[in-house]
């Protein structure tokens, strides 16, 4: 790779929110792909022990040799575990459900909420964007994504309860800004399963621009039966449907990110 041609720094994305089911993973897979397509080069981490972006982007689990459980104990450099994705310029650091030892093997370790940073921090550098897929809880793994991040997209989903909770979560990013990760920002609010013919779907928007104003990305992804497809296909959106209605929304989003990025 000719380092030379690199438009901007490194950053490291964690997509975050502890609610189950809201497009965290379908958007670390699909934006992650989308990015990698603008021609960047990108590193996606999964963080969750459920391992929803290793299989959705075609990685055979029952496969591999080490995951990012083995890296995070300290057994395997995070090189050594990484892997290229079906995706050019798509690599990911995979995980399997070992990982969900790491929370209960970790409780007395000191240090252990910047394990991840001190494991990503060889490695980070050779991509222009590391995202981390975290599972749905506020627990060691996600603080340890929060704690090695630049900055945290909280997908939204376009539902009744979409806002309940949210309180609890910016709680935790503050905290680990004053403690673990002071530079840490708020990358956007993404609404994801958007449908615009709802007036929920609008409630959730209008609610979201009045406590976060410009932090709400433009871009939303709607409700797409081809994103929910795609995964059991092991591939992202766009390889599986580059024309549908989802790919596009992430194509979009990857853009919005870059803009944002080199404005
Ligand atoms: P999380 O990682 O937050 O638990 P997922 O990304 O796994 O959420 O999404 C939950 C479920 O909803 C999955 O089955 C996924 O395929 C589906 N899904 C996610 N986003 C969309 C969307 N925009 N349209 C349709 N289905 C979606
Ligand atoms: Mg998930």
């Amino acid at each position: 790779m000719f380092y030379g041609i690199r438009r901007f720094m490194s950053q490291t994305i964690c997509i975050a929110n502890q609610k189950g089911g809201v497009g965290k993973t379908t958007t670390s897979v699909n934006l992650a792909a989308a990015l990698a397509s603008l021609a960047r080069k990108v590193l996606l981490v999964d963080c969750d022990p459920q391992a929803n972006a290793t299989t959705g982007v075609g990685v055979d689990k029952a496969g591999l040799e080490k995951t990012l459980y083995h890296v995070l104990i300290g057994d395997t450099p995070a090189a050594r575990a990484v892997i290229q994705t079906p995706v050019k310029n798509l690599s990911i650091l995979p995980s399997r459900v070992e990982l969900s030892g790491f929370e209960v093997e970790m409780v007395d370790e000191p240090g252990k909420e910047k394990l991840l940073a001190a494991v990503l921090a060889p490695v980070r550098n050779d991509y222009d964007y590391v995202i981390l897929d975290c599972p749905p809880s506020l627990t060691l793994l996600t603080i340890n994504a929060m704690a090695a991040a630049d900055s945290i997209l909280i997908p939204l989903q376009s539902e009744f309860y979409a806002l309940e909770g949210l309180g609890q979560l910016l709680q935790t990013v503050r905290r680990i800004k004053q403690s673990l990760n002071p530079p840490l920002k708020i990358a956007g609010i993404l609404l994801t399963m958007f449908d615009q013919r709802t007036n929920l779907s609008n409630q959730v928007t209008e609610d979201a621009e009045n406590h976060f104003a410009d932090l709400v990305f433009k871009t939303r992804i709607p409700r797409n039966v081809r994103l929910g497809e795609a995964p059991s296909f092991g591939l992202p959106i766009l390889l599986y449907d580059p024309a549908s209605a989802g790919s596009k929304s992430y194509m979009a989003l990857a853009r919005e990110l870059i803009k944002r990025d080199q404005g």
